[in-house]
Formats: C-alpha cells, structure tokens, sequence
C-alpha cells in the first residue's frame, strides 16, 4: 500500500518547528502543531489557539479576515516572511523573547505558516552569506565550462555538499523505467563513496513522491529518529486532512523512515532538478546524524539550491542539446550526402550498398532493410538468412495497419520475451521500422543486435516479509543496498528520439529518390519509343534523320550514307509468315550493328529498310564500296527460319556528301536511286549515285516501285475532314482523305501518288484499303457510342470501272454492321466524263444501295447541265479554285454564282470545298450555298482527333453566328 499511501494528506510535522494554519476568510487560526506546546515558551495547551484571531498571536500580518491578505503569497513556494510571534502574551515581560523565523504560503483558503528557530548572530549570518554566494558564483563559472555531462555532476556534487555539509551529495537520475541511477557522488571527508555507478529500483521512489518532488523543490528531513508531532485538531473544520505538499515541516511515511533507516540516514536534503515539468533527477544528500540544513544559512541556501538546480537544468539541458545538435548534424549531413548520390547515380541499391556502413555506424544499428514498392533491399545482419522478400515479408508483419500518420515503431526487447523474436533475423534483439501511411509496401527499418547490460544495483531489490503476531506478514522495505550485478539479457541498446526522426527522414529522402526514378523511367522509356523501332531496338526514321541532319549541320562531311534493302523479303513473310519475318528483321539488325563501329548510325526506317551512316575519312567511291561490301558479307551465311537455313541477299544504295547532298532529304533521294540501280543490276550488290542516275522516268519508276508495296507494308493511312452546315453551324459529314508515309520520303501527299497510282491500276487497291478503313472507322464510332456522320471517299475511274465494286462495298458493310447511309462516294467531273453510261450505271447501283453520290471538282471540268442531268447524283462540290478566288476576282464571283445557280436548278445540294476564311463563308451563306469545307472549319484530322474537332468547330461556330 506503500504506492497508494497520500504522503501530501500525512497529517504528521516534523519536530523541530511548528505550525499555524490559519483561514484567509476569517483570519482566525484553524489548525496548529503540536509542537507549538514545545517550542511556544509558556504555552500550555496549542488548542487554546483554535478559532482565535491570527493577529493575536502573530505581529507584523494584516489579516483583516475579509478573504484578502495584504502580503501578496506565492501558492507554489514557501517564502520566508517578516512575520515575529508575540510570545508576550505566554511570558514575562521581562524575560528574552527568542528568536523564530516564519515561512509561508497560501492554499486555496487557507495560510499556511511554518516557524523555524533563528539561529546565529546576524553578523556571521552576513558572512556566511557572502561566503556562500561567493563560492556560489565560482562554482557557477566551472559548471558553465564543464564539457561533459559526467565531469558536469562531479562540480554539482561537490558544490552542493561543501554548501549543506551532509556527508554524502549524489545526483540521481531517472530512467525511463524509473528507477534512478546515481550519475555523481561525493562525500565528506571520512565517508567512502558507495552509490555511483549503481541502480536504485523504481519502487525506492514511489510515484506520488515524485510528484511531490516535482511541485515542491526543496525536501528537508531533519532526524528519522525523531518523534513527530499531530496537528490539533487532527483535520481542518471542513472535515478534512490538510494539504502539506508545500510543507517544508511534512512529516515524513513510515515505510521511507524505515527505508531510511535500513540504509544507514538520518538526515535528508533533497533538491529536484526539473527540465521541461519532467523530474529529470534528484540531487540527495545524505547525513548519518540528525541534521538540519544550518538554520542561519536555510533560506540562502534554499536559494542557493534553487539556483544550482536552474544552473544545472540549464546545463544538463544545454549539453543535451549540443549532443542531440551535434547528432543532429551529422545525421543531416549523412541524408544530404544520400540524397545528392541518390540524385546523380540514381540507382537506389547502389548509392545505399555505397553509403551503408556509414548509415550503420549512424543508428549503431547491425542491419537495414527497404522495400519501396518493387525495389527491395536488404543489408547487414539477415542477409545470408532468407531471402531479401522473405525478411521484409516477416519485418512488414510488424507495420501498423491502423496508423495514418508516417509513423516510427521501435522494439528493444525482441529476444527478451519469447514469441517475440523475428524469424530470418535470429540475432536481432532491437528493431526500428519506419512506414508510410498512404503506401504500405513502403516502408524501411533498423536493426539492432542484442546486447547483454551488466546493471549494478545498490542491493537487491527484494522488499522483505516480517511476520507478524496474527499470522499475516508485513512487506518491508528492503534492507539491502549492498552493490550486486544483474545481467540484463536479450534487449538491444536503447531507440533514442534522434534515431526515430532519422529513420523517418531517410525513408522520405529514399522514397522521394524513388519516385523521382521513376518518373525518370517512364519519361525514359517514352523517349525511347518516340525514337527507335520497336522490333529491332534501333534508331526509328526520324531520330536517324534528326542525327544525321545535325551531324551535317554541323559541316561533317566525312561520311557515306547508305540505304539497305533485303532482297526478296517478302517472300520470307508470305513463305513462313510474319512472327518469322520480325525474328530474320532482328537478327538481320545484329548482323549489320556487328560489322560496323560503336560512332556509325544505324537505322531501321520500316520494312526490310535500313539507312546507315558511315564515318569515312575522305570518303570516295572505292573505300565507301569495300565497307560495304562487309555488309554484304554480313548478310551473305544463311538466316534460320523453324531450322530452315535461308539465304537472304541485301541491296545497297550509297550516297556521299557534299556531292550528293548537303540535307538528309537529297542524300536519302539519292541513295535511293544509287538502290533502284543496285536492284535493277541484279540485287544482292551496291551501287554508288551518278548523275546519270537522275532522271524523271527513274523516279516514276521508284514511286511506283514503292506504292505497290505500300498498302502490303501498312504505310497508308486516313485522315478526316468535316463538312460544315453553315446555317445551323453543325458538322454534317466528314470526307476521308488518303495519306501515305513513305520510309524515305517521309509524308506523301495524295497529288503525288494518286495520278501514279491512277496509271497502274494500283489505285483499286489504295481504295479498296481507304473503304474498308473508313468503314471500320465507321464501326469503331458506333462501338463508342459515338454520333457518326457518314464519311464520303474518293473513287476513281479505275474503281468505277472495276467490276466487283458494288460486291466488295456490300461485304464490307455486313461485315462491320454498318448501314448504307453511313457512307457516301464522291467522283471527280473528268472521272464522269471519261464513260458516261457506265459511270450512270455504277452511280445508280450506288443510290439504290442506300448509298449518295457526290460530283467533286465541279468546275473544272466541261459538264454541261444536259450531261448533269442523265447522272445520279445527290451532291455538287465547288471546286476550291472557285471559292478561293471569287473574293478577288468579279469574273470569278459571276462564275460561281453560276454555278450555283445550276446546282439549284438540278435540284441538288452543294457543298463549297477550300473555305479558307471567315469572309468565304459569309459570302456562300449569302448567295445560297449552304455547306462548306476548308481550313476555315478545320485541316484533314487523324481518326483519333476527329470528335474532338468537330465540337471545336460547332462550339466556335455557335459563338460567330447571330
Ligand atoms: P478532293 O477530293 O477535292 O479533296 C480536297 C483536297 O483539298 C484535299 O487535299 C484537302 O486536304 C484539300 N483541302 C481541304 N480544305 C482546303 C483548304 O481550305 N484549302 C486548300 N488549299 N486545300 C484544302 P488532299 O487530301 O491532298 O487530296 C487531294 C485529292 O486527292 C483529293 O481532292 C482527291 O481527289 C484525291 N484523293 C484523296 N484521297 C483519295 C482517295 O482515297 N482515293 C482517291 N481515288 N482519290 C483521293
Ligand atoms: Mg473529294
Ligand atoms: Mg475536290
């Protein structure tokens, strides 16, 4: 019951003084010591005292008993008051009053006044003072200087004991488990010093007297032997105990007397040292006779004492600090050296296997662990045990599910409790774990081996039973503070604040470093693709010809740039399929990055296309043609297909700059000539550009050479232009137009190709390739859930003339699903002319299926309104020459609006093509022409743009129009 016992309610009062309580709202006395009968010469009886007027007994106090006093009183320390009793009330006049010294203060209503006997003449007094300050202040100097916390207690001790003359002066210490160690003793001469170094149990100090000692500073125990005196009456008139906590006279419990006793004291002076309202530790001292604290020196030294408490705080506080700074530092230091590896080697396991022993040494730790997301890492001790996942798996057991703040959880007992222990880190006794909250399979952690602690205790701390005479026992307190050693097992070194915080910062400064790699990644990997072909991992198109143009910027014109074609590879394709095509592609590409130097650029354009890039010192014909001949030998030893050996030749077309080409444009054109030669002298060579070379017929040749290829190699694609309601400012259809991208030429537009096309009966397939991508097209819109509009293509008088049109169209569309009206066709005036009946014919078939017909290019042709009129057509397209000329010039205009009349007259709506500005459409609004197409609305756009184009138009449209 020892920790329950109310020490502040004790209700006994140490003897040597006495006591006055006395009502600040009566000003009458309530309660007085026993002692007063003592002490008070000519007193026979303190209860006379009770209910009397304080000011009867007490000179030099206004208590008016209105509640107020006038001395201001501190509720929280006892002060010393000018305050004389009138002992001329008890005893003769003539006999020598003596001499007492109040202390006091206030408790809720209460006055509260202590008296100690003076002792001393005032002289000495005076001296002793100057002495004690003096002494007071050089210590002070030393403490200020002392550099170690150790070297710091020893100035305390001896300061203090040379001050209060006790025998013995030791600093204690709290722990966080609360018992105390003794950091600093000294003692008087005569006396060993027996406690430093060694353990005091928790249970020593019971928590109710810690609090006390942390209300009240100052604690005087004058004689353990002493009999204590009662308070009478023995509680105050509200009935209950008084509250001694500021008491310097409390009596003291009986089970420390005892405690007291056992030890050897019988006097105590204890100081509190108090930092941040915690009670960091005490300053005891012990004395072996009865010894009050030398009564002429108590309130200096009380004083004395107060200031070497502040001193020491101060300094125990600031050498705290300085430490934890320092620590602070050199943690600082040691994340900012990570974080700038971390930011220019970027590898997270590289810089942390750099930097670990220093990241140990920093945590005294024996292992680290990581995990952020995918990247895992595991170091020092556990890491021959387990895999690296297998120990995060096990650590990651120990994560707070419920925390939501980044969060520190420390263990240093892991080996000590059974159960506790972490698999995989057998040898592991403190742990350290570090988490995120928003993520957690981020999360890092230190470790910490076991270490086994000597303690030395003082004694056993064993309480003892006495029995008693009725059969029970007494718990007793312990007897024993001979030194023993206890051998503390299984925990680790103790987490301390400083590591929890580093922990949390090295995991925001690796987590930080992770995200930033991989955004890193992702970026790289983006450009990557942007500029390398997918298939073989070498230079795309456009990086080439961005190297190769800066390179020529640049004005070097030491190089060759040669243009490779496999030989007959489409056979391969259409023999053992495409799978196997990409893997002779690929092992092609090896080859030839084989044969050539690390500065050397290769490219794959597309296709069975590679473009090269040489360094050649003085480049000429001969040198240029036996380098490539390396190529040639490269490619000459079969390729294996399925276990088939294939043999596979290369042509190769080289042109040389500054003669062939100053721009990757005519060095690319050239050399593809010098290539066009090379296959036409029978493959599987190389040919250097001539002049000869250049000619138009040759370049027909090659576009045609190369168009027929380019539906095979998927090098066409579509774009969409939308056809405009001018008067409900509304998209009303969208025209497909053909694009093709060339490996070397780059972006075709359709006035080159199509004319050739025309010529070769090529152009059925390029159409038949744009109806069925319009119609998917059509299909993937529908998918979508998308409004269509129905998407016009071009057709030409091959496509007209071909004889299974109407078949393929009506496949198409059951295939995809799409209805007729999804689709219209348009055909140019000279296309028409060329046939008339079969055209009429196609025509109608169309209409019939559901299918509407435009005349494109009306205008520019020789169509009379008699020939109009035979053909089915739903539609008119103003030539853009019209539109945009009509503006400037009057004869135009008339023109136009001729035409317009004539489409009105047949009956049929029409559209103007090549609106290019606001004026334009204005003018067609006027004059009846209600649907228009141009650059004004919006250029040709890919598929994937198209709806959002068109809400472009129809939202800038509503804002211009009335
Ligand atoms: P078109 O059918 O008369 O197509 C209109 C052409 O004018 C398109 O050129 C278009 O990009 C361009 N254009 C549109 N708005 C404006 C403008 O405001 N100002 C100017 N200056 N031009 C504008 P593109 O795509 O080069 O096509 C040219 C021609 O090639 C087409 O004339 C068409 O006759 C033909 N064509 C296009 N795609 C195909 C196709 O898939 N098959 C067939 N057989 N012919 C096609
Ligand atoms: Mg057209
Ligand atoms: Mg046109």
């Amino acid at each position: 019951s020892c920790a329950r016992e109310q020490i502040h309610l004790i209700g006994s009062v140490q003897p040597h003084g006495f006591m006055m309580i006395a009502a600040l709202s009566t000003g009458r006395i309530v309660q007085v010591s026993s002692g007063i009968n003592r002490h008070w010469p000519g007193m026979r009886d303190g209860s006379a005292l009770i209910d009397t007027p304080l000011v009867e007994w007490v000179e030099g106090i206004d208590l008016t008993g209105a509640g107020s006093l006038r001395m201001p009183l501190p509720h929280t320390y006892v002060a010393p008051l000018p305050l004389r009793l009138r002992f001329e009330r008890t005893m003769q006049d003539s006999a020598v009053m003596p001499a007492w010294e109040c202390q006091g203060h206030t408790h809720r209503d209460l006055l509260i006044l202590e008296w100690f006997p003076a002792e001393g003449d005032s002289l000495g007094n005076a001296r002793d003072t100057r002495r004690l300050f003096a002494d007071l202040t050089q210590s002070i100097g030393h403490l200020r200087h002392a550099q170690t916390l150790n070297a710091f207690y020893d100035q305390c001790v001896r300061m203090v004991q040379k001050f209060c003359g006790f025998d013995r002066v030791m600093i204690y210490r709290f722990h966080a488990d609360g018992s105390g160690e003794v950091v600093g003793e000294h003692t008087a001469n005569g006396h060993e010093p027996r406690f430093h170094g060694l353990r005091f149990p928790a249970s020593d100090i019971p928590s109710q007297a810690r609090t006390l000692y942390l209300r009240n500073r100052l604690r005087v125990l004058a004689d353990t032997e002493a009999q204590t005196d009662t308070l009478i009456p023995p509680t105050l008139p509200d009935g209950r105990p008084l509250d001694q906590s500021l008491c310097m006279l409390r009596g003291v419990s009986e089970v420390h007397l005892t405690y007291l006793r056992n030890m050897g004291v019988q006097a105590t002076l204890t100081l509190s040292i108090v930092f941040n309202n915690r009670l960091w530790g005490l300053i005891a001292c012990h004395h072996h006779q009865a010894r009050l604290p030398p009564h002429h020196l108590c309130e200096n030294l009380r004083q004395a004492c107060e200031l070497i408490a502040e001193v020491t705080n101060m300094r125990i506080d600031a050498l705290i600090q300085m430490a934890a700074v320092r620590h602070r530092l050199e943690r600082d230091r040691m994340l900012n050296r990570l974080r700038q590896a971390l930011i220019f080697d970027g590898d997270i396991g590289t810089v942390l296997a750099a930097q670990m022993p220093r990241l140990l040494a920093q945590f005294g730790a024996s292992g680290f662990g990581l995990r952020l997301g995918n990247v895992m890492y595991v170091s020092g001790s556990g890491r021959q045990i387990g895999s690296t996942r297998e120990i995060l798996d096990i650590v990651a057991t120990r994560l707070d599910a419920k925390s939501s703040a980044p969060k520190v959880r420390m263990w240093d007992d892991l080996l000590a409790q059974p159960g506790r222990s972490l698999r995989c880190l057998p040898d592991v006794a403190g742990l350290l774990l570090a988490q995120r909250p928003d993520d957690e399979t981020v999360f890092c952690y230190m470790t910490r081996e076991e270490v086994v602690q000597q303690v030395r205790w003082a004694g056993k701390p064993q309480k003892h039973l006495a029995p008693l005479p009725d059969g029970r026992a007494r718990l007793e307190p312990r007897r024993s503070f001979e030194e023993w050693q206890e051998e503390v097992k299984g925990k680790s070194s103790a987490w301390e604040q400083a590591d929890v915080d580093a922990l949390a910062m090295l995991l925001q400064a690796l987590s930080e470093a992770h995200r930033v790699q991989i955004n890193r990644a992702l970026h790289e990997k983006l450009h990557w693709r942007a500029h390398h072909d997918q298939l073989t991992g070498l230079f795309n198109r456009r990086a080439m010809e961005d190297e190769v143009s800066k390179f020529l910027i640049e004005g070097h014109f030491n190089a060759a740039l040669l243009l490779l074609d496999l030989d007959h590879f489409k056979k391969i394709n259409d023999t053992y399929g495409h799978a196997a095509g990409d893997m002779v592609l690929q092992q092609l590409s090896m080859r030839l990055g084989g044969v050539i130097r690390e500065f050397d650029l290769l490219a794959r354009l597309g296709g069975d296309e590679f473009m090269l890039l040489l360094h050649v010192a003085h480049p000429d014909r001969a040198r240029v043609l036996s380098l490539a001949e390396r190529l040639h030998d490269a490619v000459r030893p079969p390729f294996f297909i399925e276990g088939h050996p294939v043999l596979l030749g290369v042509s190769v077309g080289i042109a040389i700059p500054p003669e062939h080409g100053r721009t990757v444009g005519e060095l690319l054109r050239r050399a593809d000539l010098a290539l066009y030669h090379a296959k036409a002298q029978g493959r599987s060579r190389s040919a250097v550009f001539e002049l000869s070379m250049e000619s138009d017929k040759l370049d027909y040749y090659l576009l045609e050479r190369d168009l027929a290829e380019a539906v095979a190699r998927d090098q066409l694609s579509l774009v969409y232009q939308p056809k405009v309601d001018l008067v409900r400012g509304r998209v009303v259809g969208l025209e497909a137009l053909v694009r093709w991208h060339h490996p070397t030429r780059g972006l075709n537009l359709p006035a080159l190709f199509i004319p050739v096309a025309e010529r070769s009966d090529l152009i059925v397939q390029i159409d038949r390739w744009v109806m069925r991508a319009a119609i998917s097209a059509q299909a993937h819109w529908q998918l979508l859930g998308l409004n269509t509009l129905p998407i016009a293509i071009n057709l030409s008088m091959a496509d007209i003339l071909s004889s299974n049109l109407l078949a393929f169209v009506n496949d198409l569309l059951a295939q995809f699903e799409v209805s007729a009206d999804a689709l219209e066709v348009e055909v140019t005036e000279s296309c028409v002319m060329r046939d008339l009946e079969l055209t009429q014919g196609v025509l109608m078939a169309l209409n019939q299926r559901g299918i509407s017909t435009t005349l494109d290019d009306f205008g520019t042709g020789f169509s009379s309104l008699s020939y109009l009129r035979q053909l089915p057509l739903q539609c008119l397209k103003i030539d853009q020459s019209f539109t945009q000329s009509m503006l400037l010039d009057a004869n135009a205009e008339k023109l136009t609006q001729a035409i317009l009349a004539m489409g009105t007259a047949l009956d049929m709506r029409i559209v103007a093509e090549g609106v290019e500005t606001a004026e334009q459409m204005q003018w067609l609004l006027h004059h009846g022409c209600h649907i228009g197409q141009g650059y004004f609305f919006s250029p040709p756009v890919p598929l994937e743009e198209v709806h959002e184009t068109i809400c472009g138009i129809e939202s800038r449209l509503a804002r211009v129009m009335p």
